[in-house]
């Protein structure tokens, strides 16, 4: 595809319109794109994009996947994640490296070109969709490995926007994934407003022996610990458990986890010789506090905790919005999805949308990655919605 616009044309109307841009939340929605088509084309990232496509990604752009699948099979997943599926000349489980720069770099210097962050107004980005960061390792072409810390310096060194960080703990010695910890934590301490937020995962509905669970996610707290600190207000823990009426409630509901969050506590305090009165964050009383945000989700895995009433009723919701969303004519779904969904990358380039009620509908752009005719494990929707339509 060639320039359509002589350079100096494009870069007058981009002048032109630079007070504009740099105070609008998504400044694509500020230009005439077709006054500018053409000026992404010899990114590689942007090959086969329109800029009608980058407006459509850059809009409440969400998750950058690094890794897909996961290895805790907790029972509530709301994402039904699996094991990473086996790699081979066909198939990825995790992003390669020269993609993920291929990312960033491609949004940068098209920022450059633009004099402002194209992916401006989104409030952060998620690096995962189905997966436990920590033990993410990616390759580049070489066979050089890169980690969850190397991905998150470079996000934050191209785009300024803070990520979202959950963790359900490592194996303890699993010294990739302790180091990967260690080195976020020191990157998120020196620079907090990198994280909107930095979570550790704590909840009854581990796969395994308990043991193994409390001195893992012990494990996790005592790693990140200079980030729970009183006088910083940068990591947090994400408290679930079942609701009173839900099955399996007495060993999955309130008490049950804060029974285990206890435990978690004490080998905290084992962990640290006790030297936790500077971390009122992690005091029981505090994480454990009643919060409506605690209960889980009737999505996923996480169904099988809810009465087949409550799933029945729910699935009647999804149905309601599914069917509306067939009914819509293709420029009707196009708004819809610019407007209202989120825009996510899986690790092969390929876009795919998330609901308001986070369910998944593929799309026909891909971004031009190395890896984009690579397969990838489904992700997990609940209802099956009308897909690529959106182009
Ligand atoms: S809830 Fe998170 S850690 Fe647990 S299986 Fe799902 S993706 Fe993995």
């Amino acid at each position: 595809m060639t320039v359509q616009f002589p350079a100096t044309q494009i870069n007058k109307y981009i002048l032109s319109k630079s007070t504009e841009l740099q105070s609008a939340l998504f400044p694509l929605e500020k230009l005439d794109l077709k006054r500018i088509e053409g000026i992404q084309k010899d990114i590689p990232l942007f090959q086969t994009t329109s800029m009608e496509q980058v407006k459509f990604i850059s809009k409440w752009f969400q998750v950058l996947n690094l890794m897909r699948g996961c290895f805790e099979n907790c029972t509530f997943c709301l994402r039904n994640a699996l094991k990473p599926v086996k790699e081979n000349s066909e198939s990825i489980n995790t992003i390669l490296w020269n993609d993920f720069l291929r990312f960033t770099e491609g949004f940068s210097k098209l920022g450059e070109r633009l004099g402002v962050n194209p992916l401006k107004g989104n409030s952060h980005i998620t690096l995962f969709e189905d997966s436990n960061m920590p033990v993410a390792k990616m390759k580049d072409l070489n066979g050089n490995i890169y980690s969850t810390s190397d991905a998150l310096k470079e996000i934050y060194s191209k785009f300024q926007i803070p990520i979202v960080f959950v963790t359900s703990g490592w194996g303890v010695n699993n010294k990739f994934a302790q180091k990967t910890a260690e080195e976020l934590c020191e990157f998120v301490d020196k620079n907090p407003e990198c994280a909107r937020e930095f979570a550790v995962s704590v909840n009854p509905f581990f796969y395994g022996p308990r043991d193994k669970y409390i001195e893992k996610v012990a494990n996790a707290l005592k790693t990140f610990l200079p980030l729970f600190k009183n006088d910083k207000n940068v990591g947090s823990t994400l408290f679930k458990h079942n609701y009173p009426n839900g099955k399996d409630a007495e060993i999955t509901g309130e008490n049950a986890a804060k029974k285990l969050y206890n435990e978690i506590y004490l080998k905290l305090q084992e962990m640290t010789d006790s030297k936790l009165s500077d971390y009122e964050r992690l005091k029981p009383e505090f994480v454990t506090r009643p919060k409506e945000f605690n209960l889980i989700e009737n999505k996923g895995r996480g169904q099988q905790f809810f009465s087949a009433d409550e799933v029945r009723k729910n699935d009647k919701k999804l149905f309601v919005e599914s069917f509306e969303w067939m009914t819509l004519t293709r420029d009707q779904k196009q708004q819809r999805a610019y407007e209202c969904m989120t825009k996510n990358v899986d690790i092969n380039g390929q876009i795919y949308l998330m609901t308001p009620s986070e369910q998944r509908i593929s799309t026909n752009i891909v971004l031009n990655f190395i890896n984009k005719d690579k397969k990838t494990a489904a992700i997990h929707t609940d209802k099956k919605f009308a897909d690529a339509v959106i182009e």
